[in-house]
C-alpha cells in the first residue's frame, strides 16, 4: 500500500465511522483544539468531555484564559491531574495575548516555543485547527503505525520515535489535512484498541504487519517499568473559632503545583488524633496513603489561610483535600473545634 493508498483508505473509513461530533469539533477553532489536546494528554475522551465544556464556557478565548485568576483556573482543572498542564496553558495564553494579538499561532516555529506545547500538540493545532499538513503522533497514532509497520519495542524509545515521526510525515496526504489528523487518531481510539483490536473493521488490515503475524500482544512493546513509590502523608485538620479550616498553597515545583491542600506532612505530629478514615490516592509515580488527622498544635509555619468548607468549593484543591472537605461536609459533628 502506498502512502496515498494509506490516507485514502483511512479517510474513506473516517467519513463513515470516524468521530465528527466531539465537543471540540463543533467549533474547530485552534483555541479549542489546543485546550482539548492538552486535556487529552494522558486522559480519556470520556473524562475530558465535561471538563472541556466547563472550561470553554468559563474561558471562551485565549484572552479570557490569559486574564484568569490562577486559583480559579486550577479549580476548573482540579481532578484532571497533571496540573502543570494547566499552568502551561495559563503561561502560554499570556504569551499569545502579548505577542500574537490573542491568536493561537499558525506556524510550527511559533507554537513549539510556547510552554507545554510539544511536537504532537503543535501538529494537532496546525492540522485540526488550521487544516495544514502536519503530523500528529499521540498514543493512538503511535499504536496504529507500530502495528501497521510491525515496529517492535516501546514506541517512545528514541529510535522508534524517530522512525514514527518520519513515517507520519511521509503518510500525510496533500489535502483534507484536518480530517486526516482526526482520522489517524480515531482509528487507534475506535478500532486499533490496545487489547483486542477490531481488525475485521480496519481499513488498513490488508497490509498490516501485526495482523499478518498476529503479534498483537507484543506490538507495540510495553514501556519499561518505572518503580511506583509509596508515600504516606498526614493531612492536618485544624480550624479556627469561625469554623474555617486551615489550608496551604503547594509550591510550583511539587506534586500539586499551586493547588490548595490541607497541610500535608510526612511525620505524624505528637499532639494529634485520628478522626477520618485514611485513604489511598494514586499518582503516576506514587501510591499515596493520606491520613487525615486532627492537629492540636497552634503554630503552622508554612504560609496558610483559613477557608470555610463552602469557600473551598471556589478554590483549586488537590483531589485528596477535596475528598476530605466532602467528608467534613457530611460529618461535621464529629470534628471538635480547634483553636489555631
Ligand atoms: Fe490495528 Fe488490526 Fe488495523 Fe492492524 S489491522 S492497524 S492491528 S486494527
Amino acid at each position: 500500500m502506498t502512502s496515498s493508498d494509506f490516507s485514502k483508505h483511512l479517510l474513506e473509513w473516517y467519513d463513515k465511522f470516524g468521530r465528527h461530533s466531539l465537543p471540540w469539533q463543533l467549533e474547530q477553532s485552534p483555541y479549542h483544539v489546543w485546550i482539548s489536546e492538552t486535556m487529552l494528554q494522558q486522559t480519556q475522551v470520556s473524562t475530558v468531555t465535561p471538563y472541556f465544556k466547563r472550561f470553554i464556557h468559563r474561558f471562551p478565548s485565549v484572552c479570557a484564559l490569559a486574564q484568569a485568576d490562577e486559583d480559579e483556573l486550577m479549580r476548573y482543572w482540579s481532578g484532571l491531574g497533571y496540573y502543570r498542564r494547566a499552568m502551561y496553558l495559563h503561561q502560554s495564553a499570556k504569551i499569545i495575548q502579548d505577542k500574537h494579538n490573542g491568536l493561537v499561532p499558525d506556524t510550527y516555529d511559533n507554537l513549539i516555543q510556547l510552554p507545554g506545547i510539544g511536537r504532537s500538540t503543535a501538529g494537532a493545532i496546525l492540522s485540526l485547527g488550521y487544516n495544514k499538513a502536519f503530523p500528529i503522533l499521540d498514543g493512538n497514532v503511535k499504536r496504529v503505525l507500530c502495528r501497521y509497520y510491525g515496529i517492535k519495542g516501546w514506541p517512545d524509545a528514541t529510535k522508534n520515535l524517530k522512525q514514527l515521526w518520519s513515517l507520519a510525515e511521509t503518510l500525510l496526504p496533500q489535502n483534507r489535512s484536518r480530517d486526516y489528523g482526526q482520522a489517524s487518531m480515531d482509528l487507534g481510539a475506535l478500532v486499533c484498541h490496545k487489547k483486542k483490536p477490531k481488525c475485521t473493521q480496519c481499513p488498513l488490515q490488508a497490509q498490516c504487519q501485526t495482523f499478518r503475524y498476529q503479534e498483537f500482544d507484543t506490538i507495540p512493546g510495553k514501556k519499561p517499568k518505572t518503580k511506583i513509590k509509596k508515600k504516606t502523608f498526614y493531612a492536618l485538620l485544624q480550624q479556627n473559632s469561625e469554623h474555617q479550616w486551615l489550608l496551604t498553597k503547594q509550591p510550583k515545583e511539587g506534586l500539586w503545583p499551586n493547588l490548595w491542600t490541607f497541610p500535608l506532612i510526612e511525620t505524624k505530629p505528637e499532639s494529634s488524633s485520628y478522626v477520618l478514615q485514611p485513604f489511598k490516592h494514586q499518582l503516576t509515580h506514587y501510591q499515596l496513603t493520606i491520613i487525615p488527622i486532627l492537629a492540636f498544635e497552634r503554630a503552622i509555619e508554612i504560609p496558610h489561610e483559613h477557608f470555610s468548607l463552602q469557600a473551598m468549593k471556589q478554590l483549586g484543591l488537590n483531589r485528596p483535600s477535596q475528598k476530605i472537605a466532602e467528608t467534613l461536609m457530611l460529618q461535621p459533628a464529629q470534628i471538635p473545634l480547634m483553636i489555631s
